[in-house]
């Protein structure tokens, strides 16, 4: 009797589990030798997915005892903002909306709070972007609020050359490689605020006034992975992405000649 009891019990509370999260945090105490690979490898979780959860604006430090978080399933959390709507979140995340309210437990009209947790499961992330095999992939969804080229800055009021294309969001949204390669640089550099830098075979791209990394130096990332989040930090007026192409030479050159056309970045709301 008393088995059955507790049989009952522990239906419900997986009932009630399920019901009301749509992840689980795990914790993982972190033993002498581990690496961001091999816990990466033994949860088999997606380094960016990792360093999401577990690494903020510098680059981790593993140390034993130390513990750090596990999402199951693999996935990334955004929490709302002021106008943010469903809608929007998926496409953030080049997702699919109908999938995003399932994953977490939403009924249509989908009303959302400042604050609240959405999760984005990792294999529903970059399944619509818009993917011209010649071109860069947007790395963001966002609104351009800065061409390359000369301008008045918006800081100092001077004439001066904008070295990037800058891309508004809110802080948080993701922030995906354009390109495949390897990270040279993840963190702060100056007035690019916290910075990545990927270089591939034949060019540099850098993404500056992050608010959080998902890189660590030295990486290889795929073209589409989530490196960072957006931020505001560096000489930055607003939430933003400063991106930049370089060549060979280290000669800036227009991100939009190398991007798909503007009217097709962004899937159908
Ligand atoms: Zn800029």
């Amino acid at each position: 009797m008393l088995y059955k009891k507790f049989l009952l019990c522990f239906f419900c509370f997986c009932l009630c589990f399920t019901i009301a999260f749509s992840y689980v945090a795990l914790r993982h105490f972190v033993n002498s030798g581990d690496t961001v690979e091999s816990i990466c490898r033994i949860y088999q979780l997606p380094q960016s997915v990792f360093l999401d959860w577990n690494q903020s604006d510098s680059s981790i430090r593993l140390t034993p005892g130390m513990v750090v978080t596990i999402p199951f399933p693999s996935g990334f959390v955004y929490r709302v903002s002021e106008g943010n709507s469903l809608s929007w979140i998926s496409c953030a995340f080049f997702s699919d909306l109908n999938t995003i309210a399932s994953a977490n437990g939403l009924k249509f009209p989908y009303t959302l709070r400042i604050g609240q947790e959405i999760f984005v499961p990792y294999a529903e992330v970059g399944r619509k972007f818009f993917n011209e095999p010649d071109k860069l992939l947007w790395p963001v969804y966002g609104e351009i609020s800065s061409l390359y080229g000369n301008r008045i800055h918006p800081i100092t009021g001077l004439k001066s050359f904008h070295a990037g294309l800058d891309i508004a969001a809110p802080e948080g949204t993701p922030i995906f490689a354009s390109a495949s390669g390897t990270v040279t640089m993840a963190g702060e550099n100056g007035g690019y605020g916290i910075m990545i830098e990927i270089e591939s075979a034949t060019q540099k791209y850098r993404y500056g006034h992050l608010s959080a990394l998902c890189v660590m130096v030295g990486q290889r990332v795929k073209r589409g992975d989530v490196i960072g989040r957006i931020g505001s930090t560096g000489d930055s007026t607003g939430p933003h992405l400063h991106f930049e192409v370089r060549n060979q030479k280290n000669q800036t050159l227009d991100p939009l000649s190398q991007l798909p056309n503007i009217k097709n970045i962004y899937p159908k709301h």
